[in-house]
């Protein structure tokens, strides 16, 4: 077979929650649609419903181009587990169970011309990559300043100088990352790395091992995090980074046969955001799993009834869609209920937000600042008020507040600090509303993002250049 005919097949290994399988189900998309041949390999159980949900769309709506292989983990005692944290603790079963992995992929049918793997895996996937006969890649699912962060990060631990048990002085008040302008402050450190602890220690090792694989890929592109692609790129973060592939912004999957009845609440959201005027409406969420916290729940609401603008609001109760048990009226009270349904809509299921982003009436987003959700407000050209949450949040939100595609109002701190009264939120809703200088820019931003996206455009030539190299090992 000539180079030109060859089949390239790629293998995708995602981590869990969605924040990890959206982004990796959309990368294996655009795979597809440059003729590639896919194959994902999804830890199963799965822990939510929404993931077990997305998996079967996409399979059904690929069904020539995808074959989807079970990863059975192996459960753990979470008592001998390192976290409570339900996602964390499937993170944790999912690296427990790598040693499962090479036996799979070595008895796939056709052939790979390369894998691509979670960031999170990092560290157990080394032995394995070491034997695979294909090129290996991460996929670092946040943005470029996080992964410029991360790189840099095993390279701050290795400096500290100081005796145990005096850990984490490596980071001080401000972490200034070469070729990095702003630098990054102590207080947007995702707090768990504050501490000398395993996840701590799993970052730093993963960071060093970044190295051992073929390429980064990450959800970004070059008008958005220019600066960082560049340092990353040009070894100015750390020396001996492999390529990062700025592979961004990723698409929605198109998906085919999922039929109305599937389409649970969005019928109505859909029907009830056309009878809004143009811009008009604040999307409300907080991402895939983080709970809204209960003593913040009445002050949002409040917020959004004083702000003057119509609402989508997303109330997640329980972190894992599973254990939704409660309504919403129990926690809201019927008084408060009522007033938040005259102005607006109030819903604690799973919502499709890039349809909603994209849906016309939506004039602003509040988010926690996932960088899924940035990107998908930038494809959409809306404005995003952040209130980080946790993680890597704060990171995500000062790359909003560098690029002007939304503001940050950093004294709210993070979501779990003070609870932030309804008045204040209800004027930085206005705030984002009503600027329309943010408007212009977040429209120069929505430009850029399908510029790169499009045909030609910086994402194409990236795809295209990966499978030419992949093709010469065929
Ligand atoms: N998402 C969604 N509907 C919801 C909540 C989340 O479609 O009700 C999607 C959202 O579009 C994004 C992902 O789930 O693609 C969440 O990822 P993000 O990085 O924004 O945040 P995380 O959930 O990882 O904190
Ligand atoms: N509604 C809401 N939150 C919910 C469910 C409903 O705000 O969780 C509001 C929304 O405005 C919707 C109306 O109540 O249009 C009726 O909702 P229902 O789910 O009963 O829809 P139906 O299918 O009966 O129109």
């Amino acid at each position: 077979m000539s180079a030109s005919e060859a089949v390239v097949h790629v293998a995708f290994f995602p981590s869990a929650s969605m924040g990890h399988l959206n982004p990796f189900l959309r990368l294996a998309a655009l795979f597809i649609r440059y003729g590639c041949k896919v194959t994902i390999v999804i830890p199963k159980p799965t822990l939510t419903l929404a993931e077990s949900n997305l998996i079967s769309h996409f399979c059904s709506s690929f069904p020539n181009q995808v074959t989807q292989i079970d990863f059975n983990i192996i459960p753990v005692d979470p008592t001998t587990a390192n976290t409570s944290d339900p996602f964390f603790l499937q993170f944790e079963v999912i690296r427990r169970s790598l040693h499962l992995l090479s036996p799979i992929l070595s008895s796939l049918s056709t052939t790979l011309s390369a894998c691509i793997f979670d960031f999170f895996f990092t560290s157990p996937l080394v032995p394995i990559v070491e034997k695979l006969s294909c090129p290996s890649y991460i996929f670092f699912t946040p943005g470029a300043r996080i992964l410029s962060f991360v790189a840099y990060f095993s390279f701050l631990a290795a400096s500290d100088t100081a005796a145990q048990p005096r850990p984490s002085t490596f980071i001080g008040d401000v972490i200034q990352i070469p070729g990095l302008t702003s630098p990054i402050p102590r207080s947007s450190v995702p707090p768990p790395l504050l501490g000398s602890n395993s996840f701590q220690r799993m970052v730093v090792e993963d960071s060093h091992n970044l190295t051992k694989f073929n390429g980064i890929l990450i959800n970004s592109f070059e008008e958005l995090e220019g600066e960082a692609l560049t340092a990353l790129n040009e070894g100015k973060v750390v020396k001996g980074l492999p390529p990062v592939y700025g592979i961004g912004p990723l698409r929605k999957c198109e998906f085919k046969n999922v039929d109305q009845g599937q389409r649970g609440c969005m019928s109505w959201i859909l029907k009830w955001l056309d009878e809004q005027a143009e811009g008009s409406v604040v999307y409300v969420s907080f991402g895939s799993n983080i709970d809204t916290r209960r003593e913040q729940i009445k002050d949002l609401a409040l917020g959004l009834i004083e702000c003057g603008h119509s609402f989508l609001w997303v109330v997640k109760l329980k972190r894992v869609d599973r254990e939704e048990d409660e309504g919403l009226e129990d926690v809201l009270g019927s008084e408060l209920m009522s007033k938040v349904r005259e102005k607006g809509v109030v819903v604690k299921e799973f919502v499709n937000q890039m349809e909603i982003l994209g849906h016309p009436a939506v004039g602003g987003f509040v988010s926690h600042g996932g960088w899924n959700s940035i990107i998908e407000a930038v494809l959409e050209g809306v404005p995003v008020l952040t209130w980080p949450q946790g993680g890597d949040q704060k990171i995500s939100s000062e790359c909003i507040r560098i690029s002007g595609v939304g503001i940050w109002p950093e004294d709210w701190g993070w979501g779990s600090q003070d609870v932030v009264r309804g008045k204040e939120i209800s004027n930085r809703i206005k705030e984002m509303m009503n600027n329309e200088s943010l408007r212009v820019k977040v429209n120069e931003m929505k430009k850029a993002a399908r510029n790169a996206a499009d045909v030609g455009g910086s994402c194409e030539v990236i795809v295209k250049r990966l499978i030419e190299d992949w093709k010469k090992n065929i």
